[in-house]
């Protein structure tokens, strides 16, 4: 099964969308988010002398080399984004090479689907705002259909209770990111600041009762101090998580808020190698470990830190805010370890932005979304997306 063609293309939406073909005529998918033609001149330049003509089905070997070819040089970012794509592409091959689903080949069934909370996203198709384009910050954008930032921030009790009739059992969302935008907002959040971000989660836990689970999401904005006022006020609506309200990038100061706050806290799909999770369980910082399969390495990594957290006895949440193989790659492994609690999904990329890119979806039923039963991820890129473009690389052997 040689691998024969890799083709990349940095799509406009910040993903990098990935293919490998393999000389007996099998294509796999893969995917990652984030400075897609940095990681495609990763993919092109540096990965791909190893993987052309190489056995496709070892996925383990070459996720070990190139992880620690890369990790050698300090690896974090870019690196292990353009290994994700490969390793979910590789995985896609080796499933529709066996015939099987990937969460077949990952150790079968261990739980019908995964529950899911509504994640608020973003705004679609508007005038960009100030900043928005920069990664965590999103778009508010205006009213339009399933503009859930939008919803949540404007119509939260009616927001909520759409989100019950749909049988979803919990939401995220960010409100406070308004007050982390303004200069020095990671530093000072002032009363009249905190009451306008509360005020979402008060009218949706007042239209819900406790039908709904509540996340906040702080994007990683605030320090110590304003993290501990936010997560004062968030007492109040007994959140399900607190996710990146402190920046993740000290372990030591994440366990001391975990300790002062007295909430549950998850950590974080900020973080990308399988050591910052291992540092994150064994100083006891998280409650719920968070992970992005297409940042942290792919199929293989999401599964070897999902199988660290059960280790501590910890669940997992997989993250998706960003493409579709993400959140394909995360039910993969959520279907097929006991311990991933929560997939996050959004329902306008769900419904509105994911068919435009891939041939196939999984259904959510029941606040559940089910378990891919296609060969492989399940879905394929429409071919289209690799035709008449200006950001298509290929390499080819
Ligand atoms: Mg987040």
């Amino acid at each position: 099964m040689k691998i024969t063609r890799i083709e990349t293309v940095a799509h406009p939406s910040g993903l990098l969308l990935c293919r490998i073909h393999t000389a007996e005529g099998l294509i796999g998918c893969g995917e990652t988010h984030y400075i897609p033609t940095a990681v495609a001149a990763v993919i092109h330049d540096w990965m791909a002398p190893r993987l052309l003509g190489a056995d496709a089905l070892a996925i383990e070997g070459h996720w070990r080399f190139l992880y620690e070819r890369a990790a050698n040089f300090g690896a974090r970012g870019a690196e292990l984004r353009a290994l994700s794509a490969i390793d979910l592409a590789l995985w896609d091959i080796k499933g529709r090479a066996c015939g099987q689903p990937v969460w077949q080949l990952l150790g079968g069934r261990a739980q019908d689907g995964v529950r899911i909370y509504n994640s608020t996203g973003y705004g679609r198709g508007q005038t960009p705002e100030p900043g928005g384009t920069w990664p965590g910050y999103g778009r508010m954008g205006v009213p339009e259909p399933l503009n859930d930032y939008w919803n949540a921030l404007h119509e939260p009790a009616a927001y909520a209770r759409e989100l019950l009739a749909e049988g979803i059992e919990g939401a995220k969302l960010w409100p406070f990111d308004f007050a982390a935008h303004k200069p020095n907002g990671s530093l000072f959040v002032s009363g009249a600041d905190l009451e306008t971000g509360m005020q979402p989660f008060r009218a949706m836990r007042a239209a819900a009762g406790n039908r709904l689970e509540l996340i906040l999401d702080g994007h990683g904005f605030f320090q110590l101090p304003m993290a501990l006022r936010i997560a004062a006020a968030m007492r109040e609506v007994n959140p399900l998580a607190l996710e990146d309200v402190i920046r993740p990038d000290c372990v030591d100061t994440i366990r001391d808020f975990r300790e002062r706050c007295g909430l549950p806290l998850a950590v974080s799909e900020m973080l990308t190698t399988v050591e910052d999770y291992r540092l994150v369980l064994q100083r006891q910082a998280a409650d719920y470990v968070m992970i992005d399969p297409t940042w942290v390495g792919g199929i293989t990594a999401t599964a070897r830190i999902t199988d660290l957290a059960q280790a501590w006895n910890i669940p997992v949440m997989m993250h998706d805010c960003t493409g579709p193989l993400t959140l394909l790659a995360g039910i993969h492994v959520g279907v097929a370890r006991a311990n991933v609690a929560w997939q996050e999904t959004v329902r306008m990329l769900l419904r509105l932005v994911y068919p435009e890119l891939v041939t196939h979806l999984p259904a959510v039923k029941a606040g559940r979304i089910a378990a891919p039963e296609g060969p492989g991820l399940g879905a394929a890129w429409h071919d289209t997306l690799f035709k008449k473009t200006d950001t298509l690389r290929v390499s080819t052997r």
